[in-house]
């Protein structure tokens, strides 16, 4: 009973220094999700390999995102790969190789995966895979094979510029598990963060919150915070990953960035702050101008790829707005 009590009372310590901070609960919810555990170590030796079994899928997914765990020494080169087996025709893609993140998206859908990891260690550390994730989401067909064209060129009359952003040192961000995949800026996906909503907003400190949850939490297990940028409700623009670089908020991840309004926009819920509207509208006119990406065409709603109501139906509503606006302050050649 003592015993007992004495778990309690520590639990009770982690809530009350953590319980200001509710979950963060605003992901697509998979059509397939596993965390899976192995425990391939290679200690002493300067080579390891090791292939994990097939897995079935049972529902077929056109989008994924693997994240594999691994706690390497400093001298060891590890490499992860994996292949797919697509359903309708029984074939598997050869192994593709990545370091910690893998983002896999196809107009055809895949039902099996199988992972390999490979290491080599001339220093003969230690070097073990603890566990990965896996998240399969199924897109509709005719939207994956439109966003994976191509867009159609793009040129700015002139660049707008970049709005002042709370850098990752300023809000104490933690660093990437490992090395990020670069992408090709060509869309924009905005996104509300549901929770926290304006109330529980509490700045830099919700900032690191959603960080931790991505990270940290066993269905994610992402190497960083998802998005590229959060913004405040009182207009404070924060970077998260870098814009260059592939994020983690809506599949298909890659080319897209991927920028949260921390609220809740659905209907009778938060209101929409002009300081937060100009802050996100700064934002996309900068990276619409910067990066060649058509305001008109590919500013996108998170639900545009999901069934959430995300960002909100009040923000939603607004997007054609916005367009209008980043339209009129950077022009079209
Ligand atoms: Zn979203």
């Amino acid at each position: 009973m003592k015993k007992l009590f004495a778990v309690f009372s520590i639990f009770l310590l982690i809530s009350l220094c953590t319980g200001a901070l509710p979950v963060w609960a605003n992901e697509d919810t998979p059509d397939y999700q596993a965390t899976v555990s192995t425990d391939f170590a290679v200690i002493d030796k300067t080579y390891g390999q090791f292939e994990t079994e097939e897995y079935e899928m049972g529902n077929a997914v056109n989008n994924m995102l693997i994240s594999v765990n691994a706690v390497k020494s400093e001298s060891s080169l590890f490499r992860a790969y994996a292949r797919f087996r697509y359903a309708k025709t029984g074939l598997w893609t050869r192994y593709l190789a990545f370091d910690s993140e893998y983002h896999f998206s196809a107009v055809e859908t895949v039902s099996a995966y199988q992972l390999l990891f490979v290491v080599r260690d001339p220093m003969k550390g230690k070097t073990t895979v603890p566990d990965f994730t896996v998240q399969g989401v199924y897109i509709d067909e005719k939207l994956m094979e439109y966003t994976m064209q191509a867009p159609a060129e793009f040129e700015p009359i002139k660049i707008a510029p970049k709005p002042s952003l709370i850098s990752r040192q300023a809000w104490v961000a933690r660093p990437p598990k490992s090395s990020y995949t670069q992408h090709a800026v060509q869309r924009i996906v905005v996104h509300h963060s549901y929770i926290p909503n304006q109330s529980q907003y509490k700045g830099a400190l919700s900032i690191r919150g959603i960080q931790n949850y991505h990270m940290d939490d066993p269905k994610t297990s992402w190497t960083d915070i998802g998005y590229h940028f959060l913004i405040g409700p009182e207009g404070t623009i924060y970077q998260g990953r870098p814009e260059t670089v592939v994020g983690a908020h809506a599949s298909p991840n890659t080319n897209a960035v991927g920028i949260c309004l921390i609220g809740d926009y659905d209907p009778e819920k938060d209101p929409i702050p002009p300081v937060m509207e100009k802050s996100l509208v700064d934002l996309m006119a900068w990276l619409c101008s910067n990066y060649k990406v058509d305001p008109g065409v590919n500013i996108y709603g998170h639900c545009d790829y999901s069934t959430k109501s995300c960002p909100g139906l009040e923000v939603y509503k607004r997007l054609p707005q916005y367009r209008q606006k980043i339209i009129a302050t950077i022009g079209q050649k």
